[in-house]
């Protein structure tokens, strides 16, 4: 990974969705202490933990990720957007770290478009909004007043956002939406990216985070970037 790889990805930080130092994941977190990665996940907690979180008053929001197993070219995982999304959701979290978890992450999205390259699974629209809803009800059925869906697959986008009103309606809680890469404007995306395309599939943008963010992962750089 060349520094100004590095540099891009920061920039999730100062855009305030992301968190800093990609370099140490999970090191800097509110206070500049460290805490373990695991302290933000739904699913790594005990209920004592969780429990204690909410009912002991320090946890006031979660975020629930929302992703994608589908074909990433032919150089990147199927899971990319869903991983993607969930470190961006923990990076995040570990800043506001005690007052925010992750919730478990949707890892399947709404993706018929891609059908015709194998491997891709594919939500329908309904059953993807139920998942989301149901997540966000039983979060609301424990105590858990906030909660921002950040999404890291462009097919979720319009059915969540068009979503949202019906989800608060209906469960009376604060709802709030945005994809990971809503932070990242037109300035960072000029000043650290050749193609100057953000977020696209499976090209610049999604391969250097992944490059940067799961170095040991099967992404292969320069090679295969086009679409196809
Ligand atoms: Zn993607």
């Amino acid at each position: 990974m060349t520094p100004n790889r590095r540099r891009f990805l920061q920039t999730a930080a100062g855009a305030g969705i992301g968190a800093a130092a990609f370099a140490q994941p999970g090191v800097q977190p509110a206070g500049g202490t460290f805490v373990h990665p695991r302290k933000v996940q739904l699913w790594e907690s005990t209920r004592k933990e969780f429990r204690e979180a909410i009912e002991g008053g320090s946890l006031k929001a979660m975020i629930l990720p929302t992703g994608s197993t589908e074909q990433h070219n032919e150089h990147l995982a199927m899971i990319n957007d869903t991983a993607s999304v969930t470190l961006i959701a923990e990076l995040a979290a570990l800043r506001l770290y005690p007052q925010v978890m992750v919730a478990t992450p949707v890892p399947v999205g709404i993706s018929p478009h891609w059908m015709d390259r194998k491997g891709t699974l594919t939500l329908t629209r309904e059953t993807f909004l139920a998942v989301c809803f149901e997540i966000c009800d039983s979060l609301k059925q424990h105590g858990v007043q906030k909660i921002l869906i950040l999404n890291g697959h462009g097919g979720n986008v319009r059915p969540l956002r068009e979503s949202l009103p019906e989800f608060r309606q209906k469960l009376g809680i604060q709802i709030e939406f945005n994809s990971y890469w809503d932070a990242y404007t037109k300035d960072i995306v000029n000043k650290h990216m050749e193609s100057g395309v953000a977020p696209g599939h499976a090209a610049e943008f999604e391969t250097s985070l992944a490059m940067a963010a799961f170095p040991r992962a099967r992404a292969l750089g320069g090679r295969g970037l086009r679409q196809g």
